[in-house]
């Protein structure tokens, strides 16, 4: 039954070296279930990108545990491979294509490649004829959706999306919206942070509201949006 849940946190704690009294992220717990599409929310500062790169394996805490469908990240990489990450700053060699840089990507993970999963996950992406042009002509816009369609491959069954709508236009977010969309479609987890509320009410069934490093809030969208937890954190309603 573990085995099923995707992410599950426990009294996970985080100090940066340097700053002895602030925790980045202090004693939280929470659990995303198979389907669910999880925004983490709050304002700068709050401790997503901390919590997301714990989760990711990419820096340690100093306590708790998060699990992986059921397997500590702790014990080691092999749970990852199940997990698909985007963060900010992914590179790309500007000079090949998308595609050509997404194909070098996966050969350099190793893993098999399953031809309909890469293709289904292309499609989600929804590249379109960019994906055949070099990378270095791309818009910002869509050197993320890039880096978004590189997190997919392989359809992981979880996906964790550190504020993938950073630096977007408002058309763009919402393409990046209905990617999420069509991802969580195919019956997949996704996790997604912001710090705006608009951008993952829509996309998202449920919420985990930080703040100092603490969670504020938790729980189905509609309840939390329902309540006055979100103004209180200064996490902005529309
Ligand atoms: P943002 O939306 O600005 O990325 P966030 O919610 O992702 O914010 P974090 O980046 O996790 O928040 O930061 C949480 C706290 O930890 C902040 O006070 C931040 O200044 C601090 N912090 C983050 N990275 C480091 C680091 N490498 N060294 C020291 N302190 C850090």
């Amino acid at each position: 039954a573990l085995l099923d849940v995707p992410l599950e946190i426990s009294g996970l704690s985080k100090r940066y070296h340097g700053s002895t009294e602030r925790y980045a992220v202090r004693e939280l717990s929470f659990r995303v279930e198979r389907g669910q599409v999880l925004g983490l929310l709050g304002p700068n500062g709050a401790g997503k990108t901390t919590t997301m790169r714990m989760m990711m394996g990419l820096i340690r805490p100093d306590a708790g545990d998060i699990r992986i469908f059921g397997r500590s990240v702790r014990a080691g990489a092999s749970v990852l491979s199940r997990v698909g990450a985007f963060v900010e700053g992914a590179g790309f060699l500007p000079h090949l294509t998308g595609r050509a840089n997404l194909d070098l990507y996966w050969r350099a993970t190793g893993r098999p490649a399953e031809d309909a999963h890469l293709t289904e996950a292309l499609e989600i992406a929804d590249l379109g004829d960019a994906l055949d042009r070099p990378v270095r002509t791309y818009s910002q816009g869509m050197r993320q959706r890039l880096a978004i369609a590189q997190a997919m491959l392989g359809l992981p069954d979880l996906l964790i999306l550190d504020e993938p709508t950073n630096g977007l236009d408002p058309p763009q977010i919402r393409q990046m919206r209905s990617v999420i969309t069509r991802y969580a479609a195919t019956g997949r987890t996704v996790i997604v942070s912001s710090h705006l509320l608009s951008e993952v009410e829509q996309s998202c069934t449920h919420l985990v509201v930080m703040d100092k490093g603490q969670l504020i809030a938790a729980g189905p969208v509609a309840e939390i949006t329902g309540g006055g937890d979100l103004m209180s954190v200064g996490v902005e309603p529309m």
